[in-house]
């Protein structure tokens, strides 16, 4: 009697139940159906085509751009007792034809395959040969020309569907945006597919924002809450990559640098310890992470303001994807904002693009200005409404005091009218706060009238007011790329006290004191939550994964996920029948491993 997807999910993979959608999609397409899956990173997207894949006679043909990841793909699948392999130009000969042997006996359940591979006459030819199961083609959305994943081989996979009409196909992604799903649909031919549409919210993550400060010292102070544990800084430049991981590094944290400006060599063993390793921080460009699918990375920090809110989706995504509690960080400060406005308009591209590229800047700014649920402003961009706050953003968390600022703000635009419009916020604070240094005095801004009227604030507080009235759209950078402040049309309303400016309020310097102590403390800390008294069990359950993992060198993931550790960590099984019952542990594992974390169990 043919196993049902149930008892594959059950037996093979050890997951009591189905998430969300993945039932229908699995019983659409081991029906034999045409598949859009659009399902956030973390989803669940690999047992969509995985479980057909063991469902349907023949073998599955995964389209993959991620070459360096097909490897650990197919480790993962052994690992279950799944017969899957990989063909891409990383293979020599006599691995290639081994792979074409096992192919043509039909020994494979699954092969991964590059597109530029797949459509080559000789694989073709190898395939009119060959049962197939499925098409799956993954990261689908590298049809898209506007994408930065932009894959011009992806555009010929139309021809799959004239070559094998009768073989289902399933596209996935987690790029959400509706101009790309229509690319796909198009650019793919699956006008007749059916469409799955997931929610995009990933509730175990949590979103913060801080403004940026002194940098270096900000991100050292929220590594300190997740010291051994894997994740990601971005940071926008090559050389800043560099630097944050060296100083990183002198810290005390094992950080690891990857940009596009590396050898690839060396970028490639970055990535493979980052991946083997527990507890690595790779500084990155966004260069790095597409189809990192390592599950627990637990944290995704920016450095620098990324260009758009589904960048940051996708860059934030890359947190978490166990479902375990991780924390997307981003500080942010003027500096980026001036450093963005002036990358669109110093471009070369049309001037169509660069109001896209504006607009697309704006909504970020409208983001990491927002005094509401982060949440809600994200998913709302993605045209997913949410009707209540989420309770595990900064904001839910501790919401920020407003203020009326039209005050300071008639000051600030004063200030920059009275001076000429031709300076930035350091100058403009040294007028506001009626300080004796040297340029005010040398440029007579000292016997200005806007000399001195604002000291009730101290430096930050003013970056802060400048900040907003900027990213509001109350004064604007100056085009060339200096830091300067100008008016705007909006401007004058406010001067003329037309316009009421509310504003996030910036603390003062005693109490950012105790905030930063308290956030040192762990009160804003977002990880798993392991008890004093469970330490040890903890940390010896992790030993156990890690020198099993480095036995065969497969990723400490590839044996069990955190989840799954943590699970055993609170249930305690005492017994292999126990051991299996937990969420993760399947057949084969359970075979291969369940003796060595019996032990561990059972001497605790
Ligand atoms: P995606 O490719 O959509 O980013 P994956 O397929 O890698 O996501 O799945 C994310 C994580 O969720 C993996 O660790 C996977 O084993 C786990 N997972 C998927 N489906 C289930 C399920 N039904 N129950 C429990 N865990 C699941
Ligand atoms: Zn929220």
């Amino acid at each position: 009697m043919p196993e049902s997807a149930l008892q594959i999910l059950n037996t093979v993979f050890g997951y009591p139940a189905f998430r969300g959608e993945q039932e229908a999609i699995i019983g659409h397409v081991a029906d034999g159906g045409d598949a859009l899956v659009l399902m956030p990173t973390g989803g669940g997207k690999s047992l969509c085509y995985q479980i057909p894949a063991l469902l349907r006679p023949g073998t599955a043909i995964v389209v993959s751009p991620l070459i360096a990841l097909m490897q650990d793909q197919v480790e993962a699948l052994h690992q279950y007792g799944i017969e899957a392999a990989f063909l891409n130009s990383s293979l020599d000969a006599i691995a290639q034809r081994d792979v074409e042997t096992r192919l043509r006996a039909g020994d494979l359940k699954l092969l991964y395959v590059a597109p530029e591979r797949l459509l080559t006459e000789r694989f073709l030819d190898l395939l009119d040969r060959t049962e197939i199961a499925l098409f799956a083609i993954d990261e689908a959305h590298c049809v898209s020309q506007w994408g930065h994943d932009f894959r011009p081989e992806y555009r010929q996979l139309t021809m799959l569907h004239e070559r094998y009409p009768r073989v289902p196909r399933i596209a996935l992604t987690a790029t959400a945006d509706a101009p790309t799903r229509r690319e796909i649909v198009e650019r793919l031919g699956l006008d007749e597919a059916r469409s799955f549409v997931a929610s995009f919210d990933r509730p175990n993550i949590r979103y913060r924002v801080v403004e940026k400060d002194n940098a270096r010292r900000q991100l050292r102070d929220f590594l300190v809450a997740h010291r051994g544990e894997s994740g990601i800084v971005y940071c926008l430049s090559r050389r800043k990559v560099d630097e944050t991981a060296a100083a990183l590094v002198e810290d005390g944290i094992e950080a690891l640098a990857y940009h596009a400006g590396m050898e690839s060599a060396q970028r490639a063993h970055h990535q493979q310890r980052f991946l083997r390793e527990d507890g690595i921080v790779m500084v990155a460009t966004i260069a790095f992470g597409m189809g990192i699918d390592k599950p627990d990375v637990r944290f995704v920090a920016h450095m620098d303001l990324p260009k758009s809110l589904e960048g940051y989706y996708q860059e934030t995504g890359r947190a978490g994807r166990d479902g375990l509690p991780s924390e997307a960080w981003m500080c942010y400060g003027l500096g980026d904002l001036v450093t963005l406005v002036q990358f669109i308009t110093q471009s070369d591209s049309g001037e169509e693009r660069k109001r896209v590229e504006r607009a697309k800047l704006d909504a970020l700014l409208g983001y990491a200005e927002t005094t509401a649920c982060r949440r809600q402003r994200l998913l709302a961009y993605f045209g997913e409404a949410r009707a209540e706050a989420c309770g595990n953003c900064d904001n839910c968390l501790d919401p920020p005091q407003t203020w009326d600022a039209t005050v300071a703000a008639q000051k600030a635009l004063s200030c920059v009218y009275r001076t000429g419009q031709r300076y930035g916020v350091g100058h403009l604070t040294a007028v506001l706060r009626g300080e004796d240094d040297e340029r005010v005095r040398q440029l007579g801004h000292d016997s200005l009238s806007v000399h001195g009227i604002g000291s009730e604030f101290d430096e930050r507080q003013w970056r802060g007011i400048f900040r907003q009235l900027v990213a509001a759209g109350l004064l604007a950078t100056d085009e060339e790329g200096y830091a300067t402040l100008r008016l705007t049309e909006a401007s004058r309303a406010v001067l003329r006290g037309e316009t009421v400016v509310r504003q996030r309020r910036v603390a003062d310097r005693a109490e950012r004191r105790a905030s930063r102590k308290s956030d040192r403390n762990g009160k804003a800390r977002a990880s798993i939550d392991i008890a004093p008294h469970e330490a040890e069990v903890w940390n010896a359950l992790r030993e156990a994964r890690a020198r099993l993992a480095k036995e065969q060198g497969v990723p400490a993931y590839v044996i069990f996920h955190d989840a799954t550790l943590l699970a055993m960590l609170r249930e305690r099984p005492q017994s292999l029948r126990e051991l299996g019952g937990i969420s993760g542990v399947g057949e084969s594992k359970l075979a291969r491993y369940g003796e060595a974390f019996l032990e561990v169990l059972t001497a605790a």
